[in-house]
């Protein structure tokens, strides 16, 4: 596994993912359409941070039960901590996730385009 060191824009929040990243979750969802989110998910021993979770603003919407974790300070989203899986993912017989997904953008020294995109249908579940 690899070492990323990620962080928002300004810089007031870091973190390093110890990860084999070979692929971006492309998500249609209302949120991760409008921000163009790559996401990569990650159990939880896999996100080490840097800076203390409490210098992040967290957003909820819709069930509430996803996290996005944004820098108050230039708004980047780093990381969210995903739903709770919807009764429709339940009968498709998917696990719970108790990881997090990152904001592949987030990370220094990742080829984003040699990444195979992986498109999840978020919209509809
Ligand atoms: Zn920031």
């Amino acid at each position: 596994m690899k070492h990323y060191s990620g962080s928002c824009h300004c810089g007031r929040n870091a973190f390093e993912v110890l990860a084999d990243i070979d692929h971006a979750r492309k998500c249609n969802c209302s949120i991760c359409s409008m921000r163009g989110a790559l996401n990569f998910r990650v159990l939880p021993q896999q996100l080490k941070l840097l800076t203390p979770i409490d210098d992040l603003s967290v957003y909820q919407w819709g069930s509430f039960s996803a996290k996005d974790y944004f820098c108050p300070n230039c708004g980047v989203l780093v990381f969210r901590k995903p739903s709770d899986l919807t009764p429709a993912e339940l009968k498709l017989g998917k696990q719970p996730f108790s990881g997090w997904a990152v904001n592949l953008r987030c990370l220094k020294d990742i080829d984003l385009s040699a990444l195979k995109l992986i498109e999840i249908d978020g919209a509809s579940l």
